[in-house]
């Protein structure tokens, strides 16, 4: 699953061959060819076990001399307290020393680097990938593989660090399960990103849109090339405009192909709810769901205030703050489709949205 996230949107995003193993107290792995994850009978993937050392120790698995008894997290422990360096070095620690020339610290990254780097190569032969990428605790340890340099021409693929952390295994579960309710859909998906203005609702859907690989429209977005060429806007037309752009979304999902998905940024209560009904209904939309992002009044009035001066021309100024504050006390969910509410001052969980939005829109 988390090799799924990264090439979907990670650190391999638009790669087809990836192998990935992933450094912790053990190692694990996978590998996808031409976009497909490699599953074997059931196994595959038991890539911790690649054997760099035939004569090695017995690992658990039952055959000697298995990377994960020389590369992993427990044996770069190890080997710490054979070095007898302190115990707890974080490998970025380890890797920063041994940049600075200090031979105790190159000597221990050699040593855990050089039997990584021979499972890598066997990986490289195997399976000859676009990347290979290091994920788990230790994925960061990419530089200390420059201590055990690839050597031939076969060997040269390029090592990376994976990009989404501990999330990636739950939102590859997310992306899967996105991936077969489109397979099994011809219907278009849409998911709201409501909130009243400076209610952080645009961070979130770009975020989001990003995830998904979907097409991201907002009501300024559409606006804003308007207000950037038409001089004297004022308040009452910029409202026009809003109306005008609101349409305009709409008539560009309608216009999609089957199977389409949007992620639409919009204060959606500024125009009446029926109205929205029959844009969903004339559209295609057969997917919807909610994200209601929130925040505290009084933040919502900050937060616009704080950017009145990059507002442009037809936005109202200072005098809506208390009005914003008041309708921010007020304002809910559409109510048209299942809603998750985004507190928007924290960082968003993009994982945990990501699966919601999979249950949700898997129809
Ligand atoms: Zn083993």
């Amino acid at each position: 699953m988390a090799l799924i996230a990264e090439a979907r949107v990670g650190a391999a995003k638009g790669l087809a061959n990836v192998v990935m193993l992933t450094i912790g107290t053990g190692i694990g792995g996978a590998a996808m060819l031409d976009g497909r994850i490699v599953n074997g009978k059931q196994a595959a993937g038991q890539l911790g076990h690649v054997v760099v050392q035939a004569d090695g120790p017995i690992c658990v698995c039952g055959q000697a001399g298995c990377v994960e008894l020389y590369s992993s997290g427990t044996a770069l422990g190890r080997l710490t307290a054979e070095a007898g360096l302190p115990s707890g070095l974080r490998c970025e620690e380890i890797l920063e020393k041994a940049l600075s020339g200090d031979v105790p610290h190159c000597a221990l990254l050699a040593s855990w680097a050089k039997p990584l780097r021979a499972a890598i190569n066997t990986l490289s032969a195997t399976f000859d990938p676009d990347v290979l990428l290091l994920g788990g605790g230790l994925g960061g340890a990419a530089g200390a593989l420059d201590f055990a340099p690839a050597i031939g021409r076969w060997y040269q693929t390029p090592v990376r660090t994976a990009a989404l952390g501990d999330d990636a295994g739950m939102i590859g579960a997310g992306l899967a399960a996105l991936e077969l309710a489109g397979l099994r859909h011809v219907g278009k998906k849409v998911v709201l990103v409501n909130g009243v203005p400076a209610s952080g609702k645009s961070r979130v859907a770009s975020q989001i849109a990003n995830r998904l690989g979907w097409q991201m429209l907002s009501l300024d977005m559409v606006k804003n090339p308007f207000l950037a060429e038409l001089d004297d806007v004022d308040r009452l037309f910029n409202r026009r405009l809003g109306k005008a752009s609101y349409r305009a979304i709409w008539d560009i999902v309608a216009a999609a192909p089957p199977g389409a998905g949007f992620v639409i940024d919009a204060w959606f209560g500024f125009q009446p709810l029926e109205q929205l009904d029959g844009y969903l209904a004339s559209s295609g939309v057969d997917g919807l769901a909610e994200l209601w992002c929130s925040a505290p009044p009084e933040v919502i009035g900050e937060r616009y205030r704080a950017r009145l001066t990059e507002r442009l021309p037809g936005h109202p100024g200072e005098s809506y703050v208390p009005e914003l504050i008041e309708l921010a006390r007020s304002a809910a969910p559409t109510g048209r489709a299942p809603s998750l509410t985004i507190n928007t001052t924290a960082p968003l969980n993009e994982a945990a949205t990501l699966v919601w939005l999979g249950e949700k829109l898997k129809l």
